[in-house]
């Protein structure tokens, strides 16, 4: 779990841990000992998935480890497929709370500086579940490539049956972006992560 929604957002991390069945307390936002042994739990089965599958970079690491469970074991799967490809891909944003998602809604609004980067408010993207990641693919010079191409090349890749690939949408394609087929939609998504039941 990354340290910013472990500190920053005490009821978002209760809610990913209680639909991952490790928490059974309640859904307060209160940091108690029942969300620390859970949270334990979490990362312990997060640290058991990477020595299975694997361990990347830094930075891939860091959007890993924070996604849900099943979402973790997919993506390792994943960035060792693109990677033995040959493609230099990293994982470079995974789970984000409803307040990072907003904060993120409002770069480019409302007088903000920067490019309008997203669509969806707080609770209404699939990273706000812990179930999507983004990709970078670096070029020779060090940069992220922009490169339809890249990003098409990786998915030929990295698809496997139980992942959605955002190049797959027709009205807002999205090539860097994955995420867990769960059978439910985003409304039903949301729903059950905020009663803390399970979706992944
Ligand atoms: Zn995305």
């Amino acid at each position: 779990m990354s340290h910013e929604l472990l500190n920053a957002d005490v009821l978002f991390l209760q809610r990913l841990l209680r639909a991952e069945g490790l928490y059974a307390g309640a859904l307060d936002g209160l940091w108690g000992p029942r969300t620390e042994r859970a949270a334990r739990q979490f990362e312990a089965r997060a640290l058991q998935l990477r020595a299975t599958l694997g361990e990347f970079d830094t930075r891939s690491e860091h959007a890993i480890l924070g996604l849900a469970l099943r979402a973790q074991e997919h993506a390792r799967r994943f960035l060792r497929r693109v990677l033995d490809g040959g493609i230099q891909a990293r994982i470079i944003s995974g789970t984000r709370s409803y307040a990072q998602q907003n904060a993120l809604f409002r770069q480019g609004r409302y007088g903000n500086p920067g490019p309008v980067v997203t669509r969806a408010r707080g609770g209404h993207s699939a990273h706000n579940f812990g179930i999507a990641w983004d990709i970078g693919i670096f070029t020779l010079r060090g940069g992220y490539s922009r490169r339809a191409r890249d990003y098409v090349a990786a998915a030929r890749l990295g698809r496997a049956p139980g992942i959605e690939w955002g190049g797959d949408w027709t009205t807002f394609p999205d090539p860097p972006h994955y995420q867990l087929t769960t059978g439910l939609d985003l409304a039903a998504v949301r729903a059950r992560f905020e009663l803390g039941q399970r979706y992944a």
